[in-house]
């Protein structure tokens, strides 16, 4: 009894010593780690010889590739713009998956996430529709299940993505059920973002159409292995949305919102 007393006590003091030696580290360790940025993947749509969408204003041809790529950088520099992530204590670096009008593979863009330890993938895109008729905004995530929505945004935003994905979709399908933790803080983040950027652009008097956040089986999310959405920033088939869309100016109020809602989710974490 006694000499389990004496290793209970040996052991008691043990621990005292190591809880005061890590306690002395703990303020360290906490002050380094508060100063450790949050990292975001910003991720523009196509590039190179895939345009994306197309569509002609006043002879001018817009493409899609570019429209993403100039919201991309508009929202990094507002992400890491003190007066935005000031609140959340921490920084913010936020990593383009392209810098130029490049192409990139599928497997580049989600190797980007998971490489980085980033805590959100957002792909960044315009719409389309063949009807002409539909306009606004919409923010998909992942859905892995078979009832997903969206068919239509799956058919423009996977044509290409298919093609130049290695392995078949069986394979694709099965590495993406490592993303099925990921559904409901990709679903979090879809809602800050869709939330924030038409609440944003309304706030500077412009109208726009709130398509929600909504689920959709979609190849670039599909293999990010980190919660994952998809930003459709207007429709370059409607003619409203394509002026609005083609100025720099507003532009920059779609990138405004995008890191307001990006921040919110953060915030959660
Ligand atoms: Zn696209």
């Amino acid at each position: 009894m006694v000499h389990r007393n004496g290793i209970y006590l040996r052991f008691g003091n043990l621990v005292h010593y190591l809880s005061l030696f890590f306690g002395l580290l703990l303020p360290i360790t906490s002050w380094s780690t508060t100063k450790e940025p949050l990292v975001v993947i910003l991720d523009p749509g196509h590039g190179g010889g895939d345009p994306g969408a197309t569509a002609k204003l006043a002879k001018r041809l817009i493409s899609e590739k570019d429209i993403a790529l100039a919201i991309a950088l508009r929202t990094r520099k507002n992400l890491e713009n003190p007066e935005y992530w000031g609140p959340l204590g921490r920084p913010v670096k936020a990593i383009l998956t392209r810098e130029s009008d490049r192409q990139v593979s599928l497997e580049d863009r989600s190797a980007f996430a998971r490489r980085n330890k980033a805590l959100l993938f957002v792909s960044i895109h315009s719409n389309a529709d063949p009807s002409r008729k539909a306009r606004g905004i919409e923010t998909f995530f992942l859905n892995n299940t078979t009832e997903a929505v969206g068919l239509k945004i799956e058919e423009i935003e996977n044509r290409l993505s298919k093609r130049h994905a290695k392995g078949n979709d069986e394979q694709l399908l099965i590495r993406s059920v490592v993303a099925d933790a990921m559904v409901e803080d990709s679903r979090l983040a879809a809602e800050k973002i869709q939330a924030s950027s038409i609440a944003h652009i309304k706030s500077r008097g412009f109208d726009v159409h709130d398509r929600g956040a909504r689920q959709a089986l979609l190849y670039v999310l599909l293999d990010s292995q980190v919660p994952a959405v998809l930003f459709e920033a207007f429709f370059l088939s409607h003619p409203k949305d394509l002026e609005f869309i083609s100025q720099p100016e507003n532009r920059q109020v779609v990138a405004e919102g995008l890191a307001q809602g990006i921040l919110r989710y953060l915030a959660l974490q």
